[in-house]
């Protein structure tokens, strides 16, 4: 009997490989016979004309919103999924282990369920394990628990109760990415801490569930995962998936990398040190997103983000002037945002407008699982209109604006990048 790892088709544009799917992958295939089907890079590589399309308008417009332009696109491509899922023989699978797709961590729990009814519609033998870091914050556990889905752990995916505990990367083997031109970017991901140091924004649903705790890997030890990788794969540039990547193992991870050439961004809070940044740009580090999320001192209290605009203002420059394109991302309507913090906000986005040339902005939202959500908050009443307000000052003063992550990360990678792209892989 056969063993399948499979991802859900969602709005998550297939960037890359998730690493929760290569690491699932390479401790799978150490027991089973193992088929790999990353569902979502599949279902927007069949459709690549089609996606071409929209990638191109991205790359024109001055604005470009997730909702608009990407989301109606995905939405026609569902029932491809559909389909495709139905010719699957889910009878020769003992167990289907479904994970995240991509690097999102906004796993819906319908998502999932709607798959594992599916399956278990065609073979209720089958066993249906979910394992990824969305749950307890976008995946819901107990209901997954409820439909007969098994919750897995990648500490141990064949314990049938797990505990959530932080990952533990350096116990795991080399993860293993299967049909790589299915990707939009010749690039993978990488871990270097399971987790984020601060974990206290307000906001924040990416270090809650079984995305808390803490846990740093050895540099050694990503190193050595990194030659294997890299061995095998041989990738234009690396992505590491962390949070943030500020930690321990930061300066000695950027000595070692060196020695690869090759480029890689990340996630990082915008308090790193001078020595940090010199080291990421001997590394080959090219842009680091970060949370900018206010041009408010008051603001950036109330969601308890542990920086203030000083510091962001110093680290924006900073990353500049080390050749790293800094890549802020930022939310209107917290919930006691007032007329002067937004005034505040738009006079940062202005006083930096030389170094910033993408941007990421967003209505608040509140997310599951986090603090604000807990606390029963609502966003401002006032946020769709001061986000077309910050479009517009964005636009005028000539930032790149994308509304959504999706648009936001496509775009930074082409801009880093602008030879990786689809035409260049095998999407060309
Ligand atoms: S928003 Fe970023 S820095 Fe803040 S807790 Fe979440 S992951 Fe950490």
């Amino acid at each position: 009997m056969k063993v399948a790892l499979i991802t859900p088709f969602l709005s998550h544009l297939p960037l890359h490989p998730s690493s929760y799917l290569g690491y699932g992958a390479a401790i799978l295939r150490k027991r089973y016979e193992l088929e790999i089907i990353d569902l979502n890079a599949h279902i927007y590589f069949k459709s690549r004309e089609g996606l071409k399309e929209v990638l191109s308008a991205f790359d024109k417009k001055p604005v470009v919103v997730d909702n608009s332009d990407l989301y109606p696109h995905c939405d026609q491509l569902t029932d491809t999924a559909e389909k495709e899922l139905k010719q699957i023989s889910w009878k020769d699978y003992q167990t289907v282990f479904i994970t995240t797709p991509s690097w999102f961590t906004t796993i819906p729990t319908e998502d999932i369920l709607k798959l594992s009814n599916l399956i278990k519609r065609e073979s209720h033998r089958t066993e249906i394990v979910f394992f990824a870091n969305s749950l307890g914050s976008w995946t819901e556990e107990g209901r997954l628990v409820k439909h007969g889905i098994r919750i897995g752990h990648l500490n141990d995916l064949f314990n049938v109760n797990p505990g959530n505990e932080p990952v533990k990367y350096d116990t795991l083997p080399a993860p293993v990415y299967e049909n790589r031109e299915k990707y939009l970017f010749d690039l993978l991901p990488f871990r270097m801490k399971h987790g984020c140091t601060w974990g206290k924004c307000r906001f924040c649903s990416l270090a809650r569930g079984w995305n808390s705790g803490y846990l740093e890997r050895s540099g050694k030890a990503i190193i050595q995962e990194m030659e294997e990788l890299i061995d095998r794969y041989n990738p234009k540039m690396l992505v590491c998936r962390d949070n943030s990547i500020n930690g321990n193992n930061l300066l000695e991870f950027c000595s070692h990398f060196e020695k690869f050439k090759k480029p890689w961004v990340g996630m990082a809070r915008a308090d790193l040190s001078a020595k940090e940044i010199q080291a990421l740009q001997k590394s080959g580090c090219k842009f680091i997103y970060f949370g900018l999320e206010s041009g408010s001192d008051r603001v950036l209290s109330e969601i308890n983000k542990g920086i203030d605009t000083r510091q962001m203002s110093h680290f924006i420059r900073e990353l500049y002037d080390h050749g790293i394109m800094p890549a802020p991302s930022l939310f209107v309507g917290t919930p006691g945002e007032t007329e002067d913090d937004f005034e505040k906000t738009v006079q940062f986005i202005s006083d930096h407008k030389d170094f910033v040339e993408i941007i990421n902005l967003y209505p608040l939202m509140i997310t599951p699982g986090s603090d604000f959500s807990i606390t029963k908050e609502e966003p401002n009443t006032k946020a769709l209109i001061r986000l077309n307000t910050l479009i517009r000052v964005c636009r005028d003063i000539g930032i790149k604006t994308c509304v959504g992550a999706q648009c936001a990360e496509y775009l930074l990678f082409k801009r880093v990048y602008p030879n990786q792209d689809h035409n260049s892989t095998g999407y060309g």
